[in-house]
This record gives structure tokens, sequence and C-alpha cells, in this order.
């Protein structure tokens, strides 16, 4: 029953890109399309993640976008800002799987990895044929990451890590995993290290009973000394900065894709009252109220687009801040999660169904408005930034 997308642009956005982005826009909103709209309801009721996808997502060129080399597109940050939208347009869990392959697992190799690791892992990532997870968070910090208590100990050619991890997204259809642990011979400094999955002492379970990103797997893992060799180190991280840049990149993807993500509810809704009649045989849009909800969604869509879009041009001439990715991430997944409560009030009863996938967005954001920093952390970033005052 759900309305084919029509495409949102309500202040000629799409003249403020250029051809690449455009086309990059377009095969991944082909992509989506084709391949996960048809399926993902499916999915959805199944908690099943979509892992068939796959291949294609390798072949064009979909993991490691903005990565240059090792078989990935080199796409600009706008670029690929623009397939995150996609991507999100069609299910927050399916977009937060190609985060986490890119900017957690493959930005990190791509940044902090030595040669031989670079070489090894990215192409095989890049095509899809490995997957990745990327272990920051733990049973008991989460906002506060630094408090971790994972542990590396460094032992002859080795290092032996021990700890728990939560919340990790592709946890158990991952090939390896970067762990982040404290060095107790370096002063329990923050690093980063590739743990492959099958190592004795790895093992991961899923988490169960989600109502949100029912079509990613989400797990926790646990690391009873696992043994690495020490040329498993991803030699450039030092302290909790290191994954804090993988957390930027993520975010910034998560900004552009919480607008896909909205522009599926805002759509839906209006196909929907502009067919649906209440009172005197008229379509429910003729009412003052519900255009009025319209109204606020694609006032709020044409922003966050302006925003992505302007946070992307810094990006990519390397002026942007931590605290600009924060305010398009924290901004653009309240709007969205806004939009998708709107979207499910003019669905009236029909809005609560898997028949149109309102309340499935619904759902995911209240997951993305959590991760990656949550709102309110967010709001301390850029309280910290204008005001010099930490708050934490
Ligand atoms: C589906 C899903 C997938 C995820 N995937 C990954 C992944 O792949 N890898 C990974 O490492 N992590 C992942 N996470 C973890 C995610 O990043 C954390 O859930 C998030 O950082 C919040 O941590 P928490 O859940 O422990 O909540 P808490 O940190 O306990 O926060 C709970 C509440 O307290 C508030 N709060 C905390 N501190 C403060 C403060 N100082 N001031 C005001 N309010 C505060 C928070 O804003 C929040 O509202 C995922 C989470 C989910 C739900």
């Amino acid at each position: 029953m759900a309305f084919k997308f029509k495409g949102v642009d309500f202040i000629g956005f799409d003249a403020l890109l250029n051809d690449d982005e455009r086309m990059a826009r377009d095969t991944s909103r082909q992509f989506i399309e084709d391949n996960l709209i048809p399926i993902i309801e499916e999915c959805n009721r199944e908690g099943r993640f979509p892992r068939e996808l796959v291949p294609q997502m390798g072949q064009l060129g979909f993991f490691g976008a903005n990565l240059h080399g090792y078989g990935c597109a080199g796409m600009s940050n706008v670029e690929y800002g623009l397939v995150m939208q996609e991507f999100e347009r069609g299910d927050s869990g399916v977009r937060s799987f190609v985060s986490v392959q890119s900017a957690l697992v493959m930005y990190p190799i791509y940044t902090f990895g030595s040669d031989e690791q670079k070489n090894y892992w990215l192409p095989m990532m890049a095509s899809g044929e490995k997957l990745g997870c990327f272990g920051l968070t733990e049973p008991d910090f989460g906002s506060n990451p630094g408090g971790m208590r994972t542990r590396a100990v460094k032992s002859g050619d080795e290092y032996i890590l021990n700890g728990e991890k939560m919340w990790i997204t592709s946890g158990s259809i991952a090939d390896v995993a970067v762990i982040w642990a404290k060095v107790d011979d370096e002063d329990g400094k923050v690093r980063g290290f590739l743990v492959e999955t099958d190592r004795p002492g790895f093992s991961a379970y899923d988490v169960h009973g989600k109502w949100s990103l029912r079509a990613s797997v989400t797990s926790g893992l646990s690391l009873q000394d696992v043994r690495i060799p020490a040329t498993n180190l991803l030699p450039g991280t030092g302290g909790l900065k290191s994954p804090l840049m993988c957390l930027n990149q993520a975010r910034y993807g998560i900004s552009w894709g919480a607008i896909g993500a909205a522009m599926s509810c805002y759509d839906t809704a209006l196909q929907y009252s502009l067919i649906r009649k209440q009172f005197r045989d008229e379509p429910i849009a003729s009412h003052q109220l519900i255009q009025e909800k319209l109204t606020w969604m694609i006032s709020e869509i044409s922003k966050a687009q302006l925003l992505s879009l302007q946070v992307g041009r810094l990006k990519d001439d390397g002026k942007v801040g931590h605290e600009h990715i924060s305010l398009a991430k924290r901004n653009n997944v309240w709007m969205a999660l806004e939009c998708a409560r709107m979207a499910r009030d003019i669905l009236g009863g029909n809005g609560i169904t898997d028949d149109y996938p309102v309340m499935r967005h619904m759902m995911n954001l209240e997951s993305v408005k959590t991760y990656e920093g949550t709102h309110d952390i967010h709001a301390l970033i850029i309280g910290q930034s204008v005001t010099g005052i930490p708050a934490y």
C-alpha cells in the first residue's frame, strides 16, 4: 500500500548540487528503490538484516565511499552524505550497517592503520567481502566512553585483550572488530586494535527484543584473554580523540541520513493526506491543521538540507569542526523524529501498521537519537563550544 517516493525538494535544493553529487544521490536512490524498499518491511518484521544486498552495495561503491584508493569510490563528503540520505530513506538500520562499515571500521584503518593493515583490509571491506564492527561502548560506559574497563596488556609480540562491549552494530556478522581498550603499559591510554572475530576468547551474542533498528544486527561482545599479534594495534591511535574522530565521520553521515528518514515520512504523509477523505468528502489535506503539520515538516527538512550541505562543504574544505557536526546530527535527528511522529498522526490508524514506513522510521529514529552521542550530549558539546565551559 505504501506510496512510490516522489522526491522532496521544496526550495530548489538540487540546484546547489553539482553533477557528481546528483549522480551519487540518484544512483543510491535507485538502488534503494529497487532492492531495499520491496523487502524492508518483511526484514523489519522478522528482525532480519538483508545481507543478500551486501555484494551489490560493494559493487556500487557504497562502502568507504568518501575514502580514496584501496578500491574505494573516492566520493566527496557531500556525495557520501547524499548516499547516506538515500539509505536512511530506506531504513535507518541498513544505513547504520553502511555507516559502521565505512566510518567506524574502514575510516580508522585508513586513518590510523599501517600500510599492511590498509592493503589487507580495505579492498576486502570496500567490496563487502569482509564486514566489520566498532567496539567502543561498554555495558557501564556509553556517553562517557573514557571510563571503559576493556584492557590490553602487551606480552612479548602479542597483546592480550579482556573486556565487554555492548550495543555493537554488526557485532555477530563481523569478520573484524575495531576494539578500543586501555593499554596497561601506556598509563591506560586508549588505543584501537583489529581483532579478527574467529580468535579464541572472542564471542558475540545478539540483542533480541529490539523495537528499533530491527533490520540491523546489534550485539554484545566478550573478550576473554584474546591474544592478537602486536601488529594488530592501529599504530596511529592514541587517546580517546581517536575513536571520537571516527564518531565524527559517522555522525556527519547520520545528519544526512536523518533527512532521508524525514523525507520518507513527509512524502508518505503528503500523498496519504491527498487521497484520504474525511468530512464533506474532502481530502484531509484540505484541513488547516493537516496543512500546518505538512508545513512544519517541509520547513524543517529544507533547513536540515541546507545545514548538512554547509557542514559537508566545510568538511570537503577541511574546515569542519566537531561542534558543526554535533549541531547537524542533533538538529536533524530531532527534526526527523518529529516528522515521523507528525506523519504517523496524519495517517491515523493506518499509521501504526507496516503498510506504511512511518512507524518503522519513528522507532528506528529513537536509536539514532541515542547512538553516536545522545541528543543531550550533543547539546553539551555545542554548549561547550559556545561558552568555553564543559558541562558534562
Ligand atoms: C541500536 C544501537 C546501536 C549502537 N551501535 C554501536 C556501535 O556500533 N558501537 C558502539 O561502540 N556503540 C554503539 N551503540 C551505543 C551508543 O553509542 C550508546 O547507547 C550511547 O552512546 C548512549 O550510551 P548509553 O546507552 O550507555 O546511555 P547513557 O550514557 O547511560 O545515557 C542515558 C541518558 O543519560 C543522559 N546523560 C548521560 N550523561 C549525561 C550528562 N553528563 N548530562 C546530561 N545527561 C546525560 C543521556 O543523554 C541519556 O539520555 C549503539 C546503540 C544502539 C541503541
